[in-house]
């Protein structure tokens, strides 16, 4: 989109990990298509995650969208190539992986005044783009990758810090100021919002920084969240612009199924095998990009889905292979679909036969089956997945919980929930009853919803567009100014 002869130009920089690169990589190419020209910048190991999506976009509809590279830092202890934090060997050395990101900042400047992008979108946790983008006097848009109810959620604590007044982790409490009353455990609060928690320092950096930037772009769409789109916008008082489900961009079977990694044979594998199952008859699992399962726990959930006598397709990665029950694939064969490695997550959850959806509730997984029209069962695990818990369970009514109250991303402090508890729960979800069809029923109109959203003069269709107006007249008032200013200049000059 150009205006008397300026084409806006918005870079985008994710940070390196599958929840955070690919939704950002989807918002560039929903830009793109409105006709802003847009730079996707990452590391050179990351460019496989990425490429096919984009290079598709480019040629379908020569989209003008690009990709952009600066190298990766090295830093000691950190294994060579893990540049991306779903390819680090364990968890425990992701503080090494965010001392690389940190390093980022001198060669990001760099980029910038190369590039000079009239707006730069930049992830939460790479706070330190706002100074840089401010130097430069460019705006500074952040993308954080969570629903408006978990930003309004992190607003509350921080500004009332119910968990002050706890004794202990096994209290629950009342998220104060919310439009609803939504209940938790202080164990489901996430340790980087805990004031005295190591990670709190840079938590406090991100929120100021955030406060600070021209807005903030949400992967949500207005209907799913009416309440929490204005008390974000009314009453925690930002500047917010809801522009999802973005990965609804992704239309065709080819996108889908390279989204996010390279063509493989998963996805040709997985519709002719879902091809086979009734509708609504599958429930698929999945627990995102960076996840690790103990072996005892993964074995109570490979036996729970043998159990519940449903299909269902299990998604294992990371050494996963070593904890298969004995027999179990033969048992299963009929049955189960086990995916080692990358699923084709949004080709398998749009498919008419899966009928449930066992997720993490990572943001972008709970977005995307909310999108398909597919009931959830909610078995958060870490950052601020106990909200969306609380969001699809309590609040949309659409999911049923499998009822986990602990909320760390250490494998040696997480609860074993075993397989009769995971076979009760999936039959809860996938039963026939009222209450799981009234379930049903609401994940289909939400999935309707968001549809609608995305297309023409849908509510985040409109909000990108508004978003995008905004921009250019900045830029025109901008370029006025530059015109006016040398116009003295050459006055003077001539005087
Ligand atoms: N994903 C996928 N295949 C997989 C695992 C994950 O396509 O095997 C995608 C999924 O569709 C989602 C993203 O990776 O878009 C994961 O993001 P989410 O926020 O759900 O979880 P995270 O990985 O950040 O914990």
């Amino acid at each position: 989109m150009g205006s008397e002869g300026h084409t806006l130009h918005i870079l985008f920089f994710p940070f390196m990990a599958q929840g955070h690169m690919l939704p950002t990589v989807d918002i560039a190419k929903l830009f793109a298509a409105h006709g802003v020209k847009t730079t996707v910048l990452t590391t050179p190991g990351n460019v496989p995650i990425i490429q096919t999506s984009i290079d598709r976009a480019k040629a379908q509809s020569h989209h003008p969208i690009q990709i952009h590279t600066m190298p990766f830092p090295s830093v000691a202890g950190l294994p060579e190539g893990c540049e991306n934090a779903s390819f680090l060997p364990s968890n425990d050395i992701s503080h090494l992986f965010f001392e690389a990101i940190g390093l980022l900042r001198e060669p990001f400047s760099g980029v910038l005044r190369e590039l000079r992008p009239d707006c730069v979108v930049t992830d939460m946790f790479l706070p330190w783009t706002y100074d840089v983008a401010a130097e430069l006097g460019i705006p500074r848009i952040m993308f954080n990758g969570v629903s408006f109810f978990s930003l309004c959620v992190f607003d509350s604590l921080d500004r009332f810090n119910p968990l002050g007044n706890l004794e202990g982790e096994a209290d629950s409490f009342v998220i104060p100021g919310l439009p609803h009353k939504v209940e938790m455990l202080m164990s489901q609060v996430p340790d980087y919002l805990r004031p005295e928690s190591p990670e709190a320092g840079f938590f406090k950096m991100v929120r100021e920084n955030d406060a600070k930037s021209y807005g903030v772009l949400v992967n949500s769409f207005y209907e799913l969240e009416p309440d929490y789109t204005q008390h974000y916008r009314k009453v925690v008082g930002r500047k917010a612009w809801h522009v999802g489900p973005v990965a609804l961009c992704n239309e065709g079977i080819a996108e889908r199924n390279t989204r996010g990694s390279q063509p493989s044979n998963n996805g040709a594998e997985c519709l002719t095998w879902l091809n086979g199952k009734s509708p609504s008859s599958v429930v698929y699992a999945c627990f995102g990009s960076l996840f690790e399962f103990s072996c005892a726990q993964l074995r109570e959930i490979m036996l729970g889905l043998e159990a519940c006598n449903h299909p269902f397709i299990f998604v294992i990665r990371k050494g996963g292979n070593e904890c298969i029950p004995e027999g179990f694939e033969d048992r299963v064969r009929e049955r189960g679909l086990i995916i080692r490695g990358w699923a084709p997550q949004i080709l398998i959850l749009n498919h008419p036969a899966v009928g449930g959806f066992l997720t993490h509730c990572g943001w972008n997984s709970t977005l995307e089956g909310i999108s398909a029209g597919v009931p959830l069962l909610a078995w958060p695990m870490f950052a601020e997945q106990f909200f969306n818990e609380k969001l699809v369970v309590d609040l949309l009514k659409i999911g049923v919980a499998v009822g986990v109250k602990k909320c760390t991303s250490k494998l040696e402090e997480r609860e074993l929930i075993d397989a009769e508890r995971i076979t009760g729960v999936i039959n809860q979800l996938m039963d026939d009853g009222e209450e799981a069809d009234n379930r049903r029923k609401r994940a289909k109109e939400l999935g309707e919803m968001a549809q609608k959203a995305v297309e023409k003069d849908g509510s985040s269709y409109v909000d990108i567009g508004n978003l995008i107006h905004e921009l250019m007249e900045r830029q025109k008032i901008i370029d006025r100014k530059l015109i006016d200013v040398s116009n003295t200049s050459i006055g003077v000059q001539a005087a």
